[in-house]
C-alpha cells in the first residue's frame, strides 16, 4: 500500500453508473519502464514534475501500488462492429484507474493493456508496444494538429512477452480524455431494456460529461434531445477535420466513438499518403466499410444506431429532425476548413469546383496529399515549381491557371495569404513508416527514434529544417507496411 502520492480522485462513473462498472484489483504488470511521456499531459493534470521519475506514479500505473482512495473499475458497453450488434464489449484491458480532479475539469486516467477484466472473453487483457505507441503517437499528433482527440500521458513497457501473429513486447499507454463514455453505452442499456439506466446514463453525459445547461424544469426528454443534437453536431464538426486533414480512423464501430466526439480508439489508422480518396487503412476490412471517403456516412449511421438507443426518450421524429443536421453541419465545416487551406476568404460561385478540380487533380497523378497542400501554401507566382510537382504537367497548368485567376479576387497579400495557408496545411504528419521506424528502433531498446518524431509532431505546420526528412513521402520498403486490426 502506498500513499505517498495525493492525487485528488472523484468516483463519478463508480457512483453514478456502477450498473456498467466491474470493480477490480488491476493485475501487477512485471518491470514498468517509461518508453516515452508527454510533460505537456502531465502539465494539463497538474501532475508534479516528478510523475515520470517517482517510481510510485509508474507503480500505481502498472498495478504494483494501490491508492487508498482509488476505485479502478472496467466499464461494461457494447456496440456495432461492422454493422453487427456485438453485446459482448467492454473494456477488456484497459481499466480507468481514476478520475483526476483538476481546475481544467475531470480527466479520465485509463490504462491501456492493464490486464484482464470480466469483459476480456478470450483475450489476455495485453497490449503490445507497437500498438501502444501507434496510439500514443497518433493521439498526440491529432491534437498539435488541432483536432479533438483522447491525449496520452506515456507508453511504459513490461518484461511480458505477448503472442501474436509474433510474439512481441508488452507495453501500456496511459489514455487521459474527459470521460470514456462511447455511443456503446447507451446500447448497452438500450438492448438491456433497462430504461432507469439509460435515463441516469443521459443525467450523467448531459450535466457531468457534456456539461450543458440545466435547469429544475427540464425533463429527462428534453436532456437527450439537448445532449443527442450536441453530439450530432460536434461529431459532424470532428469528421469534417478528418477528412480535410486526410485521416482515417479506420475502425469506427459504434464502440469506438466518443460521446465527447473527440477521436478516439486507435488501432489500424492511417494518415494519408498518396490522395486516394477511396483509401482503407485497415487491412481487416475487406469490404472497406470504413474507407476514407466513407467516413461521413458511417458517422451518420453511428449517429444512428445512438438515435435508436436513445427512442425510449425521443420521438421517431425528434430523432429524425436532430438526424437531418449532421449533413449541412458537416458540409459547412468541411467547406470552411477547404477554403483555408485553399486560401480563399472571398467567396466565388466556382470555388466548389475549383477545390474538386484540386482533389481529382491529387487522385488521378497520386500526389502526396500533405505535401501538395503544403507546396500550395508554398506558392508565390512560380508556376514551374508548383508544375514539376506533377506528372500530368498540362492537368496541373491548368488548374493552376484556374486557381491564379481566383486568387486576383482575394484581398490579402500574397505572403499573408501564404502565412495563413501554412498554418492549416501541416508539413509534417504521423505516417505509418515514420511511426514503424520509430516502433522498430524501440523494441530494440533504443528510444531516441520514438522521442525525436514526437517532438517534430509536436510543431507539425512550423519549417524544421533539422528535420526535414520527417516530410517525406513513403520510402519502397514501406510500401506493403499492413495494418490490420490485431493490436
Ligand atoms: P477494439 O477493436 O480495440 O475496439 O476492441 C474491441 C473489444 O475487444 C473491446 O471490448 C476490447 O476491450 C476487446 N479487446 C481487444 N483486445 C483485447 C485483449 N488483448 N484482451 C482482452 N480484450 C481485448
Ligand atoms: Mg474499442
Ligand atoms: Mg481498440
Amino acid at each position: 500500500q502506498s500513499d505517498q502520492i495525493q492525487l485528488n480522485l472523484k468516483h463519478s462513473f463508480a457512483e453514478q453508473l456502477s450498473d456498467m462498472a466491474a470493480f477490480i484489483t488491476p493485475a501487477k504488470l512485471p518491470n514498468p519502464e517509461w518508453l516515452v511521456t508527454s510533460p505537456e499531459v502531465a502539465e494539463l493534470l497538474e501532475l508534479p514534475d516528478s510523475v515520470f521519475t517517482d517510481s510510485q506514479y509508474l507503480d500505481w500505473f502498472s498495478g504494483n501500488a494501490t491508492l487508498s482512495n482509488a476505485k479502478p473499475l472496467a466499464q461494461k458497453y457494447t456496440g456495432h462492429q461492422f454493422g453487427h450488434y456485438n453485446p459482448d464489449l467492454g473494456d477488456g484491458r484497459g481499466l480507468l484507474l481514476g478520475e483526476l480532479q483538476t481546475s481544467s475539469g475531470h480527466w479520465d486516467i485509463h490504462v491501456k493493456g492493464a490486464g484482464q477484466t470480466p469483459f476480456s472473453r478470450f483475450g489476455d487483457g495485453r497490449a503490445v508496444l507497437r500498438s501502444s505507441v501507434r496510439e500514443f503517437l497518433a493521439s498526440e499528433a491529432l491534437f498539435y494538429l488541432g483536432i479533438p482527440t483522447s491525449r496520452a500521458l506515456g507508453v511504459f513497457k513490461t518484461s511480458e512477452a505477448i503472442q501474436r501473429e509474433t510474439t512481441e513486447q508488452g507495453a501500456v499507454l496511459i489514455r487521459i480524455c474527459q470521460s470514456h463514455i462511447r455511443f456503446g453505452h447507451f446500447e448497452y442499456a438500450f438492448y438491456q431494456n433497462n430504461t432507469e439506466l439509460l435515463e441516469t446514463l443521459v443525467e450523467y453525459t448531459h450535466s457531468h460529461v457534456l456539461q450543458l445547461a440545466t435547469d429544475v424544469h427540464l425533463t429527462i426528454q428534453d436532456k437527450t434531445l439537448a445532449m443527442y443534437k450536441a453530439v450530432i453536431r460536434s461529431t459532424a464538426e470532428l469528421v469534417a477535420k478528418w477528412q480535410a486533414f486526410g485521416f482515417c480512423h479506420g475502425v469506427m464501430n459504434t464502440d469506438n466513438m466518443s460521446i465527447l466526439s473527440i477521436t478516439f480508439d486507435f488501432g489500424p489508422y492511417g494518415f494519408l499518403d498518396e490522395f486516394d480518396s477511396k483509401h482503407i487503412c485497415n487491412h481487416s476490412d475487406h469490404s472497406g466499410r470504413y474507407a476514407f471517403d466513407e467516413q461521413p456516412g458511417v458517422a451518420l449511421w453511428n449517429l444512428n444506431a445512438l438515435g435508436h438507443a436513445l427512442s425510449p426518450l425521443l420521438t421517431k421524429d425528434q430523432l429524425s429532425e436532430c438526424l437531418s443536421q449532421f449533413e449541412p453541419t458537416l458540409v459547412k465545416a468541411y467547406s470552411a476548413l477547404m477554403r483555408q487551406k485553399l486560401g480563399l476568404t472571398q467567396n466565388d460561385k466556382g470555388d466548389q469546383v475549383l477545390l474538386g478540380e484540386w482533389l481529382t487533380l491529387l487522385q488521378q497523378d497520386k500526389r502526396d496529399y500533405t505535401n501538395s497542400w503544403r507546396l500550395l501554401s508554398n506558392f508565390d507566382g512560380n508556376d514551374d515549381v508548383f508544375i514539376d510537382h506533377f506528372i500530368d504537367r498540362e492537368a496541373a497548368s491548368k488548374w493552376l491557371a484556374k486557381y491564379k485567376r481566383r486568387l486576383l479576387i482575394e484581398k490579402d497579400d500574397t505572403q499573408t495569404r501564404l502565412q495563413k495557408m501554412r498554418a492549416v496545411n501541416p508539413k509534417y504528419i504521423l505516417r505509418n513508416y515514420l511511426a514503424q521506424q520509430a516502433i522498430k528502433t524501440a523494441e530494440a531498446g533504443d528510444n531516441s527514434e520514438l522521442e525525436r518524431l514526437f517532438e517534430v509532431l509536436k510543431m507539425p505546420f512550423d519549417e524544421q529544417p533539422e528535420f526535414e526528412q520527417y516530410a517525406q513521402t513513403p520510402p519502397d520498403w514501406s510500401k506493403d507496411l499492413s495494418i490490420s486490426c490485431s493490436s
